[in-house]
């Protein structure tokens, strides 16, 4: 997915954090149990650069597991 720079209107650079293991968000109050949420309810979260001011937004692959 192509992501712009809001400001500088440049096409953002995919990047990587530097974590140990995968780095994942999930809805809040989603399959809070025992167990905690379900591993197929998160979404990776992927940074995007901008190489001119140096913004940093974060995507998930898959927004629609945020509806
Ligand atoms: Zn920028």
């Amino acid at each position: 997915m192509e992501h712009t720079c809001p400001k500088c209107k440049v096409g953002l650079t995919e990047g990587q954090l530097d974590h140990a293991g995968p780095l994942r968000v999930y809805k809040k109050g989603e399959g809070a149990g025992l167990f905690g949420p379900d591993t197929k309810q998160m979404d990776d979260i992927c940074p995007f650069v901008c190489p001119e001011c140096g913004l940093v937004e974060f995507y998930v692959p898959n927004p629609g597991k945020f509806q």
